[in-house]
């Protein structure tokens, strides 16, 4: 199974993918996760890539779908968490063939306070939140024990600049599934339990 999830910066969709991953077994494919792993390589490129992230900006287009295809090699089943963010990556990973559609809806203004209480650890791969979602032991990753900290581009000036990104460039992505009718919609500002509870619904019927 191939899996697209979509929804604005603070939706959850990291937390949505992180379960996912456990109880169906599909590899979670996050860019996000993937452009922050160059940036620590401190590679030139990586270093390219931070200012943009820093800025809340999106990398270009070609960067991100490369990056991608590399991490999807051959495999057959995975879930895409971040991507696509554009119309244009969207069209260009047609050949995948990518038929489950899951969107996270939520207001904007519901997630300003989720972003700006987000830590995530240092290996970038768990997320929590220091009101609804926080550790076993504070300031420390339940699943590795590395230490908490909070996203440069969680800054309440950044969030706001990956607002005008998402409204701009990635909110027609949600409208091009939809045309496709292969778009389903889950209630993102409910508790992360009743979320992801509605995503398993949705799954089990795909
Ligand atoms: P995320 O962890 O999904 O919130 O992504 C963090 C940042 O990485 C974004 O704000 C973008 O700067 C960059 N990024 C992630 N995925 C993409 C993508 N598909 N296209 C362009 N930039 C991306």
């Amino acid at each position: 199974m191939k899996i697209i999830l979509l929804g604005p910066p603070g939706s959850g969709k990291g937390t949505v993918a992180d379960h996912i991953e456990k109880e169906f077994h599909l590899k979670h494919i996050s860019t996000g996760a993937l452009l922050r792993e160059e940036v620590a390589k401190g590679t030139t490129i990586g270093k390219d890539i931070q200012k943009i992230i820093e800025k809340g900006e999106l990398v270009p287009d070609d960067l991100s779908i490369q990056i991608m295809r590399l991490e999807i090699g051959n495999k057959k089943d995975y879930l895409l968490d971040g991507f696509p963010r554009t119309v244009n990556q969207a069209q260009k990973i047609e050949d995948l063939e990518v038929n489950h559609i899951i969107y996270l809806e939520i207001a904007e203004k519901e997630v300003i306070e989720r972003l700006s209480g987000r830590r995530v650890c240092a290996t970038g791969e768990h997320n929590y939140h220091v009101q609804y979602l926080p550790p076993k032991k504070e300031g420390k990753c339940d699943v590795d024990g590395t230490k908490l900290i909070q996203r440069k581009d969680d800054d309440p000036k950044v969030i706001k600049e990956r607002f005008r990104v998402y409204n701009r460039q990635t909110a027609p992505v949600v409208e091009y599934y939809r045309k496709k009718d292969i778009l389903k919609i889950v209630d993102a500002a409910q508790k992360p339990e009743k979320v992801y509870g509605e995503v398993r619904k949705v799954l089990n019927h795909f």
